[in-house]
């Protein structure tokens, strides 16, 4: 990514192109834009991004295979083709765990739902590139720093910590997740700038949350106990139409802390304070 897409070097830019649990007029999956180049899972949020904008992601990181986090990988591959391949820029490079990674090849690239693009336009030059990720993983992408968290979820899952610089505040997304102590264990540690975390369900649906290993209120506020108070929270994966109701739920158990629900289209400035 060159310098101009990226002014400030000691800052983050996440525009949220999707933070809702399913599709409805207004409503995009899950999906992240990190500055101009990097994505953080591919919902139905990334249609809303230009021709130009799709060609300039190099990286996509997906936290786990679940349709609502992937839907886009296939058709942005194929939008962006051309336009890369005019830059001369490399494949976009696909980092999941081995696990997520493989449910892609058989499920998705497997030439009946979409072309393989690992192998096209050539095997050798092809629009995508998977690269394995581990829990724990630390790496860096062109100046940003990413940490792979621990997510507990129903099919192996990630979350990601990503910060504008070594052991600057991070913007912390959750990924799916029920309970999760190996997340409160890490972050305990890490400076946390702002914090997206799932609630996927209402407490009416407690039950269904736990089986899905989604969080409902109640199940938040308990993980929410082993994190520091000045610390942004912003809510993801509410279902269409529930938003309200969960927010009023979250904000019985919650009211001391900075809890909101995210939006789609805005865009977080993670900087060095909150
Ligand atoms: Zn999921
Ligand atoms: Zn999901």
């Amino acid at each position: 990514m060159t310098q101009e897409h990226r002014p400030n070097a000691a800052e983050l830019q996440v525009r949220v192109l999707g933070c809702s649990g399913s599709i409805a007029a207004g409503c995009r999956t899950t999906s992240f834009l990190v500055d101009a180049d990097i994505l953080v899972d591919a919902g139905t949020g990334v249609g809303d991004l230009t021709q130009e904008e799709i060609a300039g992601i190099d990286h996509i990181f997906l936290s786990h295979s679940h349709l609502d986090h992937v839907f886009a990988v296939g058709l942005l591959a194929d939008t962006g083709l051309r336009l890369r391949e005019a830059q001369k820029r490399p494949p976009v490079q696909v980092h999941a765990l081995p696990q997520t990674l493989d449910a892609l090849r058989q499920h998705i690239f497997n030439g009946v739902i979409w072309p393989d693009f690992t192998r096209i336009p050539s095997p050798s030059q092809p629009a995508l590139a998977f690269g394995e990720l581990a829990v724990g993983q630390r790496m860096e992408v062109a100046g940003r720093y990413i940490e792979v968290l621990p997510a507990a979820h129903t099919v192996p899952a990630v979350g990601f910590a990503i910060t504008a610089a070594p052991h600057a505040p991070a913007w912390v997304y959750t990924g799916d997740t029920g309970p999760n102590p190996a997340l409160w264990q890490r972050l305990t540690t890490l400076p946390v700038h702002t914090l997206v975390i799932e609630t996927a369900f209402s407490d009416d649906e407690e039950a269904l949350a736990r089986i899905s290993q989604h969080l409902c209120p109640t199940l938040l506020e308990a993980e929410l106990r082993a994190l520091g108070g000045d610390v942004n929270v912003l809510i993801t994966h509410i279902k269409p139409g529930e938003v309200d109701a969960v927010m009023r739920e979250i904000a019985t158990h919650a009211s001391a802390r900075r809890v909101r629900a995210l939006m789609a289209g805005e865009v977080l400035t993670i900087t060095g304070s909150n």
